[in-house]
């Protein structure tokens, strides 16, 4: 058990990769906290050993400070929330921008400002914890085309992990991004079926991806349970790529 005695707190763990990096952390023995902004998707977890639930919006600053608040411990925050935004700078819309900077930006803030006191506080105050926030492959790594929104969002993601890096790496707390490439997740498949000719664009998607295929959640699972563990203690402030050979 790579976990054990950790405590970690997973938002967007409905489906897709929050969920599969819950039931990782969680059969590795850590007391996993499985969030989402959907409850209903929660019910999936019902009878999984170390997993316990919670609504969370992430976009609701006060209801991430009050969940932290009640946990009996945190040593790990995985910050997967995240929305992909379709077009370019000329069909992107202020709306849209807010959105997904919102989203995919300022709830990691939100959610690591929370986190950070409790984690400075572990190991009788010298400090410990693990975060981990959602980035892509697209956005500091590469351009994609029709990702505008979604590359410079992810592309902060980068630079605030990067920050609370630098500023926290010698108080015990490590902060990563994981940067997936194409992900068979059930927002991928809504991606899919809104084009014209689906079939056509689920080719276009793996086609980006010189493995052939595309990953599935588990597969980039073991990269957070990894990061959340001690195994990873020398690594921080880095974006680590899990994408069948998209940026090679
Ligand atoms: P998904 O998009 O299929 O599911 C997203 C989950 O987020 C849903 O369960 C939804 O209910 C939840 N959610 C939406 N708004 C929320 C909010 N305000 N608060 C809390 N939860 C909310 O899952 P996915 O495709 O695995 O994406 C998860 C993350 O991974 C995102 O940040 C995404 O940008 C990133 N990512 C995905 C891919 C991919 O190809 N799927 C690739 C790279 C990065």
């Amino acid at each position: 058990m790579r976990l054990k005695s950790k405590t970690a707190l997973v938002t967007a763990a409905g489906q897709g990769i929050g969920r599969a990096s819950a039931l990782a952390l969680a059969a590795q023995g850590a007391q996993v906290w499985a969030t989402d902004l959907n409850p209903r998707l929660l019910d999936g977890y019902d009878g999984i050993a170390n997993v316990r639930t919670a609504p969370l919006d992430v976009l609701d600053k006060a209801a991430i400070e009050r969940l932290v608040a009640q946990l009996p411990a945190l040593d790990v925050l995985f910050n997967c929330a995240g929305f992909v935004h379709n077009g370019t700078i000329l069909q992107a819309t202020d709306e849209e921008w807010d959105f997904a900077f919102n989203l995919n930006v300022r709830s990691q803030f939100w959610a690591i400002q929370a986190a950070l006191p409790r984690m400075l506080a572990n190991r009788g105050g010298q400090g410990g914890g693990s975060i981990i926030n959602m980035a892509s492959v697209c956005g500091s790594l590469k351009g994609l085309p029709s990702r505008f929104i979604y590359g410079a969002s992810k592309a902060a993601v980068v630079g605030l992990t990067k920050s609370v890096a630098a500023d926290f790496v010698g108080r015990g707390i490590r902060c990563n991004a994981i940067a997936p490439g194409t992900v068979d997740t059930p927002s991928l498949a809504e991606r899919i079926n809104s084009y014209d000719d689906p079939a056509e664009a689920r080719k276009n998607f793996v086609a980006r991806q010189p493995m052939g295929r595309l990953a599935q959640a588990h597969e980039i699972a073991p990269i957070v349970v990894y990061l959340a563990s001690d195994e990873s203690v020398f690594a921080t402030g880095q974006v680590f790529s899990v994408d069948g050979g998209m940026t090679i």
